[in-house]
């Protein structure tokens, strides 16, 4: 069986890597086609167009950026795959948004899944993602073998859009504690408090945070290099905003995050990954 992977960015090309060592047949598209090169090193087939890459697989995974993106790409290939190729789509995109490729593609005799992760470059790395499933049993029975290449907690968590219903939660809960490593870290450094120290010390109580235990080594050493870029962060709290305001719920702390990471991109800072706050929460603090 051929799978199909598109989009080869941060995540997406480290995911098609696990898939190819664990000795599956892939076929990749990336629209930068330079970046294809390692993977096609590794044995990978690069297809030249999303044409051609749809009408050879049977399981096609996706990993671009934003909605539009999704759709875009979708698009481009619908028309070309064969009747009952999956469809699993690992971008985060609006949930309402999973739904309508769903319903459209289901018109063409295909399947879909929206599956978001979460665990970073370094779960993509490692091959230890997160992975929200919307969808089907039995297209999730189908696929999670092969998910499990580059996941280790992946789960069905409801039909079609649910997966990105849960990524919306997790964009939340991480955008507040990216705040809060800020916060913590610039005090630390104001009031003469080694930030070593705080990291370690800190992040082994009730004060500890993934983003304080992996975005605190980032911030002492001032690298900011992707990783989650703060514009990719924005995209995401704008559709978690968007939903909240869909079904009612006022998220008050995500909209503050949400305005003080467009701190950073108004200062042309977009692409610095989201520890970045740290500098809005000190330039605040007097810098
Ligand atoms: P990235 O490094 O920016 O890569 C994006 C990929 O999508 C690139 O290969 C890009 O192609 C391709 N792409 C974007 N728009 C496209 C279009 N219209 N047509 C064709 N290809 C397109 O992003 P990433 O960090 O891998 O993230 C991918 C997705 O995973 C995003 O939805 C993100 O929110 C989500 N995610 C990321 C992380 C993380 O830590 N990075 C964690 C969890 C979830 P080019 O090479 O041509 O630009």
């Amino acid at each position: 069986m051929n799978i199909g992977f598109v989009g080869l960015g941060v995540m997406g090309s480290r995911m098609a890597g696990h898939l190819l060592a664990k000795g599956h047949s892939l076929i990749v598209y990336n629209r930068t086609a330079e970046k294809t090169l390692p993977l096609k090193e590794k044995g990978a087939h690069v297809a030249k167009s999303l044409e051609e890459l749809a009408a050879n697989c049977d399981l096609i995974f996706v990993c671009v950026s934003r909605t539009e993106d999704v759709r875009e790409v979708i698009e481009g290939m619908y028309l070309h795959a064969k009747e009952g190729t999956l469809f699993v789509d690992h971008s985060t995109i609006e949930p309402s948004a999973a739904k309508d490729i769903h319903r459209r593609l289901s018109e063409k005799g295909l399947r879909f899944m929206d599956c978001p992760l979460t665990g970073g470059e370094k779960g993509a790395i490692e091959g230890t993602l997160t992975i929200f499933c919307g969808g089907d049993e039995s297209d999730f029975l189908f696929a999670k073998p092969y998910m499990e290449s580059y996941g280790k907690l992946i789960r069905l968590v409801g039909p079609v859009g649910s997966g990105q219903l849960m990524k919306m939660a997790n964009q939340i809960a991480v955008s507040l504690t990216v705040l809060s490593m800020a916060e913590c870290l610039v005090f630390c450094e104001k009031s003469g408090v080694d930030l070593e120290d705080a990291i370690e010390l800190i992040g082994s109580g009730a004060g500890g945070s993934w983003s304080l235990s992996n975005y605190g080594p980032k911030v002492v050493a001032k690298d900011f290099s992707p990783g989650f870029s703060v514009s990719l962060q924005q995209k995401d709290l704008v559709y978690a905003l968007r939903t909240a305001r869909e079904i009612g719920v006022s998220l008050l702390g995500t909209a503050l995050v949400h305005q003080l990471f467009a701190a950073l991109e108004n200062a042309g800072r977009g692409e610095d990954a989201t520890p970045a706050l740290y500098d809005v929460v000190k330039d605040l603090s007097g810098g």
